[in-house]
């Protein structure tokens, strides 16, 4: 196994912690287990049943909290017939945790038994329940107009929270500027088990479909880690033979922080960034993600849509989805919400994935 810089091609050998390449890109992963069916052990829980796929792990076995393997269920929105991935019933409420689960493991397996994050909130979530399983230490440094429900389960979990003012940048900050000796940053956009983590998404559909791709997976995006780690594994799947065409992305964004469709739609190579505008979906509040340039590289190649979706539109999403039982939090139904802007590119009979990332319970809504 060995890192790998796509903007430079420079190569890193594993294990590091030197996951920013010197050309300022983030590296990635390579070199794991080619994906084989028959590896697959469906007597590990959740995505450790595709342990023979994954990094090694510490000594003393896995870290986990039953992460991955999440139901897919099929349900009817707006007429158009979707498969929902439940993506919110992982262990923190989030998908999150598939990237976090490994990336905790890699620091048990280096003995690092202090770790810094910043977050707005699922992930600093996600890193402290991990933490607490791993007797880690967190410090978690998340905006200060977070949700208050995340900032109280970072804090449940017993990691050290620091609420950061001004607007998400500056938790970034905050939390690089901690890192000294013996302080690691987890960072979940830097560390390249995070995207290995994602990678198992869609694995898990592809299973789930019967030994099939989609034809469109649908996410919404702020970092993208979700989105790209899906990709990496339908290519996985493709290079192993297993799917011969690759699903169509959908990457949806708030229309108050839209910088890949700005990116898509200019262009351009790399993601410039747009200015910090408050979204309701605050996870996709990211104004410039760190792996931009590898998100609309497969954005282009997989044919990608890059929607967005106004404040009302996310609204009313997570009210109808809850209508029909489904509980996510407005980030979640900005996927949703940018269904009807899309539906005149999906062909009928065509398999449509959307990934409902995190739970309603998270950021609750204000009944009137
Ligand atoms: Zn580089």
């Amino acid at each position: 196994m060995r890192l790998i810089c796509h903007r430079c091609e420079s190569v890193e050998p594993w294990p590091t912690d030197r996951w920013e390449c010197p050309c300022g890109a983030p590296r990635e992963m390579i070199g794991l287990a080619p994906f084989a069916p028959d590896a697959v052990d469906p007597r590990e829980p959740g995505l450790w049943r595709y342990r023979a796929m994954l990094p090694p792990l510490p000594a003393t076995g896995p870290v986990t909290l039953g992460e991955g393997f999440t139901p897919l269920i099929s349900g009817i929105w707006e007429g158009l017939s979707v498969y929902w991935k439940l993506e919110y019933l992982n262990p923190t409420g989030a998908f999150k945790d598939r990237g976090t689960a490994l990336v905790v493991n890699d620091m048990v397996s280096r003995k690092v038994d202090k770790v810094v994050e910043d977050s707005s909130g699922n992930a600093g979530a996600s890193l402290a329940a991990y933490a607490a399983r791993a007797g880690v230490q967190a410090r978690i440094y998340v905006p200060e107009h977070a949700s208050p429900a995340k900032k109280a389960q970072i804090a449940v979990y017993g990691a050290e929270l620091v609420s950061v003012s001004g607007p998400r940048i500056e938790a970034t900050r905050a939390a690089e500027e901690a890192t000294t000796e013996g302080v690691v940053y987890a960072s979940h956009v830097w560390h390249p088990l995070t995207l290995i983590g994602m990678t198992t998404i869609a694995w898990e559909v592809w299973e789930q479909l019967g030994g099939r791709a989609p034809d469109w997976f649908i996410s919404p995006v702020g970092q993208g880690t979700l989105l790209l780690g899906a990709w990496r594994g339908f290519q996985t799947l493709a290079a192993s033979g297993l799917i011969e065409r690759l699903p169509r992305l959908v990457a949806a964004q708030a229309e108050r922080c839209a910088p890949i469709a700005e990116a898509m739609c200019g262009g351009k190579e790399d993601v410039e960034g747009v200015p910090p505008r408050p979204t309701i979906a605050e996870g996709v509040a990211i104004v410039k993600p760190v792996r931009g340039r590898a998100l609309l590289q497969a954005l282009r190649e997989s044919r990608g849509l890059t929607p967005v979706a106004t404040e009302d539109d996310i609204v009313q999403a997570q009210k109808k989805l809850a209508s029909v039982g489904l509980y996510v939090e407005p980030t979640s139904a900005a996927a949703v919400a940018v269904l009807p802007s899309i539906r005149r590119h999906i062909s009928s009979g065509e398999t449509v994935v959307v990934a409902l990332t995190g739970s309603g319970l998270k950021s609750p809504v204000t009944m009137k």
